[in-house]
């Protein structure tokens, strides 16, 4: 389902056709939106439409470009309309030194009472923020924004912007200008994490490509998902999922859904048998307590068994024709090894191929060379390298077995590439770490196919989920 983060329907443009625009919003698989009420006629007309269409939330606060209209009948106006049900958050609020409508030390001092209202009243704040980044993080910063997080409307920034947001708890809103030809914004998105970013429109503003230059609307917010599945190399399914799982932790406050054993991303059927690593990569999201992935939750409370696992996976194929069945989550599946090879072998049937995701320390883990037995099941393993010597590896991988490990990668992928397997080795791109250098060690095993991983920052913790 798609989600709207950021619409003002309450806007002039909508006057004449909201109803319809809102039916085509539903017509393209837009099931909520939330409507941003940002000067007093604006929270007063957004409530309105919230209490007629179902469909529509609100948002309540006084944009920078009003800060001076601020006054105690104001603050409580925003008071009362957040104990309405479907008031959801505070904003949208912030800061904008590029039009600099109301003067900068009033923006600031209208910014800190919203927040604090927020963080009274424990609602997610939605921020406004025009070439004002530094003081609107620091003020966030000062004023305990993080215990109630939010969102970084329209989305504009690198990845080092990226980052303080999420140091922040705050999601960070992906609309249109994505979809621009010169936007830079792609290459952040590709290093975002699935659980870091909501999709909106702010129509009437900021409208997609191929209607930039018109009037925008919530029914495109599905051309802005198309185009971010595109960058991330995913389907729209995808990113509708993590989306909708993050706006709704968020602002629904929504509690994780149980953990996955089986979970589909693409058209690939993944199998999470397992947390447990003999690693522990800088990069990797099981170091998080969050643990997802695409709006699946992978924290694996308690291994699953044989069966759990067989019964999880097979309630999925009964629907579907994947393109692979893949051994991946958040672990390494070789320390389950008797467990994956009796699934594989219950999943064989199926006629789908079979690709085993792992560290490579399979043999050491084992204490005997388990290609032979791997190779009965598995049409193709994938081995994460992420290095080009003992020294990298031990300081990218950080592997309990020491310097050897990465010797036992090695021997693993030959074995790998001389078996009927296809063998890969992949690498992702952590900064610092050389492409090249990890191209020509994998390629220089006989057999191995290189292919280099995108990293992701990490992710925000969101305060209220
Ligand atoms: S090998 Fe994979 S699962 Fe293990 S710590 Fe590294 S990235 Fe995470």
């Amino acid at each position: 389902m798609l989600v709207d983060s950021h619409v003002h329907l309450d806007m002039r443009q909508f006057a004449k056709d909201r109803g319809d625009v809102i039916k085509r919003a539903l017509s393209a698989g837009v099931e909520e939106m939330l409507g941003i009420g940002y000067d007093p006629r604006s929270i007063d007309e957004t409530i309105n439409l919230s209490e007629e269409y179902e469909q529509l939330y609100a948002a309540v606060g006084i944009h920078p470009h009003d800060a001076e209209k601020w006054n105690d009948d104001l603050e409580e106006k925003i008071k009362k309309a957040l104990f309405r049900k479907k008031v959801l958050a505070v904003g949208e609020i912030g800061l904008d030194y590029y039009r600099d409508l109301s003067p900068r030390h009033i923006q600031r001092e209208i910014f800190k009472k919203q927040i604090a209202i927020a963080v009274y009243f424990g609602k997610p704040i939605i921020v406004h923020c025009r070439e004002s980044f530094g003081d609107v993080i620091e003020i966030l910063k000062q004023e305990g924004a993080e215990e109630v997080g939010g969102i970084f409307h329209a989305f504009q920034g690198g990845v080092e912007e990226a980052e303080k947001i999420f140091d922040l708890g705050f999601l960070v809103g992906i609309g249109g200008t994505v979809t621009y030809k010169n936007s830079r914004l792609p290459e952040t998105v590709e290093r975002l994490p699935s659980s870091s970013f909501v999709l909106e429109t702010d129509c009437p503003y900021l409208t997609p490509v191929p209607y930039r230059g018109k009037r925008n609307e919530p029914s495109y917010v599905k051309l802005v998902g198309e185009k971010v599945a595109k960058i991330k190399g995913v389907t729209l399914d995808d990113i509708e999922r993590a989306t909708e799982a993050n706006y709704r932790r968020l602002l629904h406050a929504e509690k994780r859904p149980p953990a996955s054993i089986s979970y589909v991303i693409k058209n690939n059927l993944y199998i999470n048998a397992t947390n447990f690593c003999t690693n522990d990569c800088r990069f990797c999201p099981r170091r998080k307590r969050d643990r997802e992935l695409y709006g699946y939750n992978l924290n694996l409370l308690v291994e699953p068994e044989i069966d759990e696992i067989i019964v999880s996976a097979q309630g999925l194929l009964e629907n579907r024709d994947f393109d692979e069945i893949v051994f991946c989550g958040y672990g390494e599946p070789t320390v389950r090894l008797d467990v994956i090879l009796e699934v594989a072998k219950a999943l064989k049937k199926y006629g789908i191929a079979l690709r085993l995701n792992t560290n490579g320390q399979g043999n050491m883990i084992n204490r005997r060379d388990i290609v032979p037995r791997l190779e009965k099941y598995f049409n193709t393993v994938s081995v994460s390298l992420n290095s080009f010597s003992r020294d990298s590896y031990l300081d990218l991988c950080r592997p309990d077995a020491g310097a050897k490990a990465y010797d036992s990668v090695l021997d693993f992928l030959g074995r790998a590439a001389g078996s009927k397997m296809k063998c890969i080795a992949t690498a992702v791109d952590f900064p610092g770490l050389d492409m090249n250098k990890c191209r020509e060690a994998a390629e220089g095993i006989p057999g191995v196919e290189f292919y280099v991983r995108r990293y992701q920052i990490d992710p925000p913790q969101i305060p209220r989920a």
